[in-house]
């Protein structure tokens, strides 16, 4: 049986969530900032396994990982769970000798965990994002000094992460950092409540790109990104600014446009990037939603979400298109909202749960991240205790780290 695991109470972990996605580091490519930090644990502590890691709604994700090979870790499994439940370090000498986790599987079989000390990764606001953690095949101590110097390697990943979500402009593409972006959109869009001009927002998020990642190497994922941010300045007025809003996700205001202005712009820069697939050898391409100024006060946070809707209906229509706010409420599937959520999937008797994390939901059904869709059952119960929401649902696709759900009403 597959034990729930909670990190803290529903309400504070939804919030959790929401800043983990507001610093939008889970699957990114590995950086030598963090690499660095995870080595340093293994020769400082001299243990064989240093880890920088994230936790998201089901899963520990590694940032850095040093002395093993995986990128993630059911949630149920790992020692961070309890670290992430304080603000303190979390030692165990000996994991044997820990009714918590003598029975892990992480001790009883593979890497055959007997140390670990752990600190969380807290915000200055006081959120855990994550745990920086030493690990090792050998049981030992870990004093007062130790634990000093692990929560001062935390203390630096903590600035790393706040000074990159900072930066106005991002270095890879060129574009503004998501907060720059919205500050700036935010500025415009009061402009134009007082001078009545149009507005148009586009937002595009790039095809497939996993995949690019995977075939191709993430130095040419990065090559991509760099030339996407390229073309569309190239096709840009002046006047008009790109924001990355995540990995592969941007956004673009056009003062002065109404919506039939940016959907032709957003088709010029459809074209555009789907022929930059002849310069790569491989095929490119990015589906876009596009929203206009709806009248005095229509706020940043609202465009994005209409954009964001008519762009995930060009995904589900079959991706390399242009959708506008008022095309997406003919597609016949109910819009999406992108969420990053804590889910349990409980079977129909309710007596086991798995945890799972919401992605997308809306009213016809959700896309669920799961550590393996192995052992989910076709019909099963998803709930968001954040939400008090539950509803029956039907497993309609499945791949390797995702569910795809219809709800059962
Ligand atoms: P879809 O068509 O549905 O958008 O499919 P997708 O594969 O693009 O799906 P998704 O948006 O889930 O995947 C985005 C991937 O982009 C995941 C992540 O590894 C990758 N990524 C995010 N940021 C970067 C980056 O800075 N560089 C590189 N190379 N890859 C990145
Ligand atoms: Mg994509
Ligand atoms: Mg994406």
């Amino acid at each position: 049986m597959i034990a729930a695991t909670t990190i803290a109470g529903d309400g504070p972990e939804s919030e959790r969530l929401d800043k983990l996605e507001e610093y939008d580091i889970l699957d990114t490519p590995t950086e030598e900032s963090f690499d660095r930090v995870a080595r340093l644990i293994s020769q400082i502590f001299g243990v064989e396994i240093g880890i920088v890691s994230m936790i998201d709604g089901h899963r520990q994700w590694y940032k850095a990982i040093q002395g093993m090979i995986a990128r993630e870790t059911s949630l149920s499994e790992t020692f961070c769970r309890y670290t992430m439940q304080g603000d303190k370090a979390m030692v165990v000498p000996d994991a044997t000798l820990d009714p918590r986790f003598a029975d892990n599987p992480m001790v009883t079989g593979e890497p055959g965990v007997r140390f670990y000390a752990g600190v969380p990764l807290r915000t200055r606001d006081g959120f855990n994002l994550g745990t920086l953690c030493a690990i090792d095949t050998k049981p030992r101590e870990f004093g007062s000094k130790d634990i000093a110097i692990l929560e001062d390697l935390a203390r630096v990943v903590i600035h790393d992460l706040e000074l990159s979500q900072q930066a106005a402009v991002d270095t890879l593409t060129g574009a503004l950092s998501r907060a720059a972006f919205k500050a700036e959109a935010r500025r415009h869009l009061a402009l134009a409540d007082r001078s009545g001009e149009d507005a148009a927002l586009i937002c595009f998020d790039l095809d497939h790109f996993k995949s690019i990642n995977d075939t191709q190497g993430h130095a040419a994922g990065d090559k991509v990104l760099a030339a996407v941010g390229e073309v569309c300045r190239e096709h840009l007025r002046g006047s008009d600014f790109i924001g990355r809003l995540g990995g592969e996700e941007f956004a673009i205001l056009l003062p002065k446009t109404d919506i039939d202005g940016g959907v032709q712009v957003a088709g010029k820069l459809r074209e555009a990037i789907a022929a930059l697939g002849a310069e790569f050898a491989f095929s490119i391409s990015a589906s876009f939603g596009v929203a206009g100024r709806g009248g005095k006060f229509d706020q940043i946070d609202a465009l994005l979400e209409r954009a964001d809707q008519a762009m995930y209906a060009a995904k589900r229509n079959g991706r390399n298109q242009v959708v506008s706010e008022a095309g997406a409420t003919a597609v016949p599937a109910a819009p999406r909202r992108r969420v990053l959520k804590a889910g349990k999937i409980r079977n129909l008797n309710g007596r086991t749960s798995l945890d799972c994390t919401v992605r997308s939901i809306g009213d016809d059904g959700a896309t669920l991240s799961v550590s393996s869709p192995l052992g989910i059952p076709d019909d099963f119960v998803l709930a968001i205790p954040g939400d008090n929401f539950e509803s029956p649902c039907h497993v309609t696709g499945r791949s390797e780290h995702a569910v795809e759900v219809r709800f059962k009403r």
